[in-house]
């Protein structure tokens, strides 16, 4: 099944996928893929057929991680580590791993899984959560102030992009927390757009969104951060995974190939800040339209709007149902919301192409006509 031609139609049998995570892939990945698929190069195997040990595999390992490094442009007093157990085991090794000196860390409550990451943290130590969305069901960003981080603590961690509610940090937004180390969840957003990673302590990310596959976590962390607590399983300490470069034990391995792909479309293709200008003209375009209609409502102050996940409502549960529904019989996949906030929800990460947007907008259109 492909995308109803009312709609602009697609290449090949796919549709437009606005999936949260696992999310669309860029094509010419998928299909670079699919050519290496059963015989890597002149290895005479597949990817998911090598030893992680292979000097073969070792040279795709190595490129994935200075494709990264130069795309994000990562300074070298930063590690690269690939965990497996997505960004949700982060919520753990994050306090297990800093929380060192003061046993104690701030946490900015912006959405579920920085509720999370707080649930999780709590079990190592002392967490005070200084600034919460939550009253206004997540529907912004709260504005933070330097008082709020008076008292020494092990790091400030935070969520930038809010994948369920729609909302993200921008750079004004961030804490000011001084040398206290800022860690955050990029899940949702990394690689979207150009950041200034020497803001960060750690930044952590699922691969799911816009790296690649499900399977692997990306952490990168400032080499003064590991190694801070000993007496960890080695599976949870970031200085085993320092030491023996990502492969204590097996990595996943396809995974990671992958994501050294995607990292050298983008490379190719003029790295982020080519990236980011098709994402915030693909989100300026759907938020605009939304904007233009009283009959689809989203209800994040427009300053905190994230630029990956776009969230909205017809304010009537059974007519967001349909909507959902009949994008699905049209080719436009996975627009149900979260059910935390109900609606509808399109994750429009860097492979959802701007046609997309743009037959969604036509949908969005077609649907008011017909349901008004
Ligand atoms: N953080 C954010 C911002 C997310 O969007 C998600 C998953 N959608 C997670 C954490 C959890 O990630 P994982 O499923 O990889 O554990």
């Amino acid at each position: 099944m492909g995308v109803s031609p009312d709609f602009g139609g697609f290449e090949l049998n796919r549709v437009y996928n606005f999936a949260a995570g696992p999310a669309t892939l860029p094509l010419p990945v998928l299909e670079k893929a699919q050519s290496e698929l059963t015989a890597y190069r002149d290895s005479g195997m597949s990817v998911m057929e090598m030893s992680h040990r292979s000097a073969v595999y070792q040279d795709i390992f190595d490129r994935s991680l200075s494709s990264l490094r130069k795309l994000m442009q990562i300074p070298d007093e930063y590690e690269i580590l690939y965990v497996q157990g997505g960004a949700s085991m982060q919520f753990a090794m994050v306090p297990m791993n800093l929380m060192s000196t003061y046993k104690k860390a701030y946490y900015i409550n912006t959405g579920n899984f920085a509720k999370n990451a707080m649930k999780e943290a709590k079990l190592f130590g002392e967490v005070i959560c200084p600034a919460s969305s939550e009253d206004e069901n997540y529907t912004y960003i709260p504005k933070l102030t330097e008082d709020m981080f008076a008292e020494p603590a092990d790091y400030v961690h935070i969520t930038t992009n809010n994948t369920i509610f729609g909302t993200r940090y921008t750079d004004d937004k961030l804490p000011p927390c001084g040398d206290i180390p800022l860690v955050t969840d990029m899940s949702s957003s990394i690689l979207s757009e150009p950041v200034d990673v020497s803001k960060y302590g750690i930044i952590y990310a699922g691969a799911q969104k816009n790296i690649g596959p499900a399977g692997v976590a990306v952490v990168i962390i400032r080499k003064d951060l590991i190694g801070k607590v000993s007496g960890l399983p080695f599976m949870l300490d970031y200085a085993v995974y320092q030491k023996n470069g990502s492969m204590k034990n097996t990595p996943p391995t396809y995974a990671i190939y992958m994501a050294g792909l995607v990292f050298d479309y983008l490379l190719e293709n003029g790295g982020l800040e080519w990236i980011k200008e098709k994402n915030y003209r693909k989100a300026r375009k759907l938020y605009e339209f939304i904007d233009s209609t009283d009959f689809y409502k989203n209800s994040v102050r427009p300053e905190d709007r994230s630029i990956m996940n776009v969230t909205f409502v017809t304010g009537d549960p059974d007519l967001d149902k349909k909507f959902a529904s009949e994008a699905a019989k049209a080719g436009l996949a996975n627009l149900k919301g979260h059910r935390l906030v109900g609606g509808m929800r399109a994750s429009i990460y860097n492979a959802m192409p701007e046609e997309g947007i743009d037959c969604l907008i036509d949908f969005m259109k077609k649907f008011e006509t017909e349901n008004r």
